[in-house]
């Protein structure tokens, strides 16, 4: 996704209002970005002189920059004016492929929650434990590695390849519930579940842990290595 950043370089007044009115003046470099948020630059350190961060409503005219966020109100006017444009700007994360769409070609890159395309709009959501791959899926998108039980590697496009398929053709039926003579079935409510297959008559239910299987918990439910320790599937359990 790429969208315009303004940029206005001159020699200003800027207008802060709050519950009391700022005003400076200097040379400076105002920044409007796609999200409504504006940073005024001067000469020193990384933070801004001054900056209204995503507000509801920015205006660009001539000379003057007008951002409206609530009763807050940041304001660049310009006397003398040593540049203004837009430039396309786009998420950055690290480069894991190229877009595979014929017309677009541009670089993907991976931000916290996606795979996201720098040229175009494509973005496919992400769990943030996902790991991009070398490898790429057949349509030219990478392969990501997810542990949810074991690992896979599926798509990182979940229309092209199904990471929920996976886990249930892995996983379904294959603990028994702890409380009745039903098995456990993977379903999606929210995150992944592995739930009773009598719900709603048993209303048993874990959350899918992130992470993979290495052992068998004394209660027969399996214990996954999870980021943060070993645990059961049932978070309760105190079974070792
Ligand atoms: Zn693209
Ligand atoms: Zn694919
Ligand atoms: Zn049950
Ligand atoms: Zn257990």
């Amino acid at each position: 996704m790429s969208d315009d950043l303004r940029v206005l370089a001159g020699d200003c007044t800027i207008t802060f209002e709050d519950t009391e009115t700022t005003t400076q003046r200097g040379d400076v470099v105002a920044l409007v970005k796609p999200d409504n948020t504006v940073l005024v630059h001067d000469a020193e350190g990384y933070q801004p002189a001054a900056w209204l961060t995503r507000a509801e409503a920015v205006s660009v005219s001539e000379n003057v920059i007008t951002a409206i966020d609530g009763d807050r109100q940041l304001r660049v006017r310009a006397h003398e004016e040593h540049g203004s444009d837009s430039y396309s700007v786009s998420p950055t994360g690290e480069a894991v492929g190229i877009c595979p769409d014929d017309e677009c070609g541009a670089t993907l890159i991976r931000t916290t929650g996606a795979v996201a395309c720098t040229g175009c709009d494509r973005r496919h959501g992400l769990p943030s434990d996902a790991s991009i791959l070398t490898e790429t899926c057949g349509c030219g998108l990478p392969l990501a590695a997810i542990d949810r039980g074991e690992r896979f590697e599926v798509c990182v496009d979940r229309t092209c390849e199904s990471l929920d398929e996976r886990v249930q053709d892995a996983f379904d039926g294959k603990w028994g519930c702890p409380k009745c003579d039903g098995d456990l079935q993977i379903i999606r409510r929210g995150g992944l579940i592995a739930g009773c297959e009598r719900y709603p008559d048993c209303e048993v239910g874990f959350s899918f842990p992130n992470g993979t299987i290495t052992e068998d918990c004394g209660c027969g439910l399996p214990k996954f290595e999870t980021a943060s320790g070993t645990r059961c599937l049932d978070a309760t359990c105190e079974a070792t």
